[in-house]
């Protein structure tokens, strides 16, 4: 995945530091030198890994960390910490117009994404509360519009498009159009999808521009797929002289990029990450958090990601009732049941479980690890009785055989369910009482 390459070379390095009690100054030349090596492989803009490294070697022969308790630890911190700052600082979030509506307009080259995450953007707007139009204005590549016209029905946004077989239309007055269209029908937020081209050029820069001078967007959101690599820094910045932007969209985080584009270009522009987009689907869109990316670069876990994108599969209501079930010993098979269900709409097991901390040293076994684990609890779960459900306690060895030939499993795996059931409820215990529980064992599963 993305940064995979990156992030393993750099716990790599910061194993090999931690052995280390003092650091002397060729302990940081050496530590330096191998950071150095890793971003450039990984992509990342020259520029960038000049200053970046220059920075993080400053402040790890400084005080701070020849006086830290733990100086491998320190120099940790400091690369967490410069990679923030990297990847634009502190979080940034989409700005609405004080006075509806809010104009959003897309750019970039084409097959960047620009299409789908206006699809998903819209989607995730009327999730909250919005109603936005989506505008055509790729007049450009031929079918253009009709995937938009896809991408919205899926989002079930509204779309503005001009009408099919009229020649070739003008994205400019279509969009004003549009705009104009969204105010009289009282949508409060309006994205225009914009045509772009393989390489930059010059005449699609002054349509942009041109787009941008009708319309004056609130937002113009630079889309940029991640797997570019060198390019990135050279198509950000021809984008930002001929248009200019306000926040950066990186697609395609899900793939096998190596992450450059992405470590390069809030840095270089100077304009704020504001989405990550991270697949096909309409729901792969997250809001982009500088000091989360950097964690999960340096495998320190995004623990609050993944704990936002659980509250957004799970029932609110639902959850605190569970989560009073296990304070109180009353959660069931019955209930384990339900919440594997519940997971299983949270989407890939591996995305989620990449995200906790140090799971980027448990490669193997999150390669290992068998989604289709949940389906197999579930056809057990599914052959007990009700009262089975409540009680595991009555399940004696016949039930268990009746239970194993009723689901197709071995009796073996009847037993490990049971058995890892037992530990999964008195670690939630644990949690439910506002305890620590021991993740590391993830016997829960
Ligand atoms: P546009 O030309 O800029 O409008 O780009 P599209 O939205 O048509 O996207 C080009 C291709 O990339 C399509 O096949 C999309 O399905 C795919 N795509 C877009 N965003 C993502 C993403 O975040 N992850 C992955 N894996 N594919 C994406």
């Amino acid at each position: 995945a993305t940064f995979g390459t990156l992030s393993d070379r750099l716990t790599e390095t910061f194993r090999n530091l931690r052995t280390k009690g003092k650091l002397s100054a060729a302990d940081v030349d050496g530590t330096v030198r191998e950071i150095r090596r890793a971003l450039l492989d990984a992509d990342v803009a020259l520029v960038v890994v000049k200053d970046f490294t220059a920075k993080v070697r400053e402040r790890a022969l400084g005080d701070e960390v020849s006086k830290a308790l733990n100086p491998a630890q320190q120099v940790v911190q400091i690369v967490n910490e410069e990679l923030v700052q990297i990847l634009g600082g502190a979080q940034r979030r989409l700005e609405f117009a004080k006075t509806p509506p809010t104009v959003i307009m897309l750019a970039g080259l084409q097959g960047s994404g620009k299409t789908t995450f206006a699809g998903k953007l819209a989607k995730q707007l009327e999730k909250d509360g919005h109603t936005p139009l989506l505008v055509a204005a790729d007049l450009q590549r031929p079918n253009a519009v009709n995937q938009l016209q896809v991408v919205a029905e899926q989002a079930g946004a509204t779309i503005y498009a001009p009408e099919p077989g009229n020649g070739v239309g003008d994205p400019v007055k279509v969009s004003r159009d549009g705009v104009e269209h969204a105010r009289r029908q009282q949508h409060d937020v309006v994205i225009i999808d914009t045509a772009g081209r393989l390489g930059v050029d010059a005449e699609l820069m002054k349509q942009a521009s041109d787009i941008r001078k009708a319309t004056n967007p609130d937002e113009v959101l630079f889309v940029i797929d991640a797997m570019i690599g060198q390019d990135a820094v050279n198509t950000a910045k021809a984008f930002q002289e001929g248009v200019d932007f306000t926040g950066v969209v990186l697609s395609k985080l899900d793939g096998d990029a190596r992450g450059g584009a992405a470590l390069s270009v809030a840095s270089v522009t100077g304009r704020p990450i504001i989405f990550a987009s991270t697949g096909e689907g309409l729901d792969d869109l997250e809001p982009f958090y500088p000091d989360r990316m950097a964690s999960r670069i340096l495998d320190l876990g995004d623990i609050l990601t993944l704990i936002e994108q659980a509250q957004q599969a799970f029932d609110e209501e639902e959850a605190q009732k569970v989560a009073e079930k296990f304070a109180t010993d009353q959660f069931t098979l019955e209930d384990f049941l339900g919440q594997l269900q519940q997971m299983k709409k949270m989407g890939s097991m591996k995305k989620m479980l990449g995200m906790l901390p140090g799971m980027g040293q448990m490669k193997q076994q999150l390669e290992d690890f068998d989604e289709k684990e949940i389906d197999r609890t579930e056809a057990i779960i599914r052959s007990m009785t009700p009262g089975e459900r409540q009680n595991p306690k009555v399940l004696n060895g016949s039930r268990r055989v009746r239970i194993a030939k009723g689901s197709g499993m071995t009796v073996t795996d009847v037993n490990q369910l049971v058995q890892r059931f037992d530990q999964a409820a008195k670690m939630m215990k644990t949690v439910a009482r506002g305890g620590t529980p021991n993740i590391p064992g993830m016997g829960a599963m």
